[in-house]
């Protein structure tokens, strides 16, 4: 069998599209605050790439940068002013932030309201309770387009996720289970993993392990996502051996091009549905 490729750039190159042309509509554009402490450079190039498709769909981003000793009281009193500023509609942390600030804390001070990352504890709450005024996280929203780009009934499929952090495998399960999948959640202390992957009608790798998921762990005619992103001698690599996933699956996810393209759609999407519930007539 050889897998068919699901096109990431492609799918999300669409909704891009789709976005420029609603957004092409509105009397002002929707605004995207960016917060990045620290000089770690992967966060300084997944914030280009977030300015750059912002400014393509026509939302405007206003990037704040600190150096990596910036306070936590500083970071705090930014988003106390972005919160209350009417004109930004969306607010991003870039994580991870400096070893000395509380993530959690901060998190937790986005307005649940201009929460684009879906992060704060209300938002993750809202998922779990299937409320229209959450906002998805990213990546896991860009999953989820994924799968229903195959046009496939995923109701009853045996779902497997590697990985349950709150980014990824935890609220990817969650959505999976609105899919009426039957979810499995493994993690790093999980035993027989790959007897356990093998009966995946849907894999999920995030698990941030190169080439991690082999043969052994992919049923005949699956569908595997791959989310890692790993940087290795050989260049980037996602989570799963792409040469064996093209072999024994249906359809596989390439890294770049796969997950990647569809979570920086998502955070325009959700900025864009963030300024239209705060302009809601
Ligand atoms: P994380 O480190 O927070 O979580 C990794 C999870 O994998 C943990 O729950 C851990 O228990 C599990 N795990 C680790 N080793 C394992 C093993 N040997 N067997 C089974 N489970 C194991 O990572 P994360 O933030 O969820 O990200 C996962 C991967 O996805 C990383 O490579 C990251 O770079 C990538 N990522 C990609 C995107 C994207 O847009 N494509 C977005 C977010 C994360």
């Amino acid at each position: 069998m050889t897998a068919k490729i699901i096109n990431g750039t492609e799918i999300a190159k669409n909704i891009r599209h789709s976005l420029k042309e609603k957004i092409s509509l509105l009397k002002t554009p929707p605004v995207l605050a960016v917060i990045l402490a620290g000089s770690d450079p992967a966060s300084e190039i997944y914030v280009k790439n977030k300015e750059k498709a912002c400014h393509e769909v026509g939302i405007t981003a206003r990037t704040h940068k600190f150096s990596a000793n910036v306070s936590e009281k500083e970071l705090l009193d930014l988003l106390n002013d972005l919160n209350r500023a009417p004109d930004i509609n969306g607010i991003l942390v870039q994580l991870p932030l400096p070893a000395h600030i509380n993530s959690e804390k901060i998190l937790q001070a986005v307005s649940p309201a201009k929460d684009v990352d879906g992060f704060h504890p209300l938002n993750i709450g809202m998922l779990q309770q299937k409320s229209p005024d959450t906002f998805i996280p990213c990546t896991p929203k860009g999953i989820i387009c994924l799968l229903h780009s195959l046009s496939l009934n995923l109701t009853g499929l045996n779902a497997i996720v590697i990985g349950r952090s709150q980014i990824v495998g935890l609220p990817v399960s969650n959505l999976l289970l609105q899919e009426n999948c039957t979810v499995t959640v493994t993690h790093s202390k999980t035993k027989k993993l790959s007897a356990l992957c093998r009966s995946a009608d849907i894999l999920i790798a995030a698990l941030g392990k190169p080439e991690f998921i082999t043969k052994e762990y992919i049923k005949p005619g699956a569908i595997i996502i791959d989310v890692g992103i790993n940087r290795t001698p050989n260049g980037l690599k996602g989570d799963v051996n792409f040469k064996d996933a093209l072999e024994t699956a249906a359809y596989v996810t390439p890294v770049p091009g796969g997950v990647g393209p569809m979570t920086i759609a998502m955070l325009l999407e959700n900025t864009y549905e963030a300024f239209l519930k705060q302009n809601r007539p």
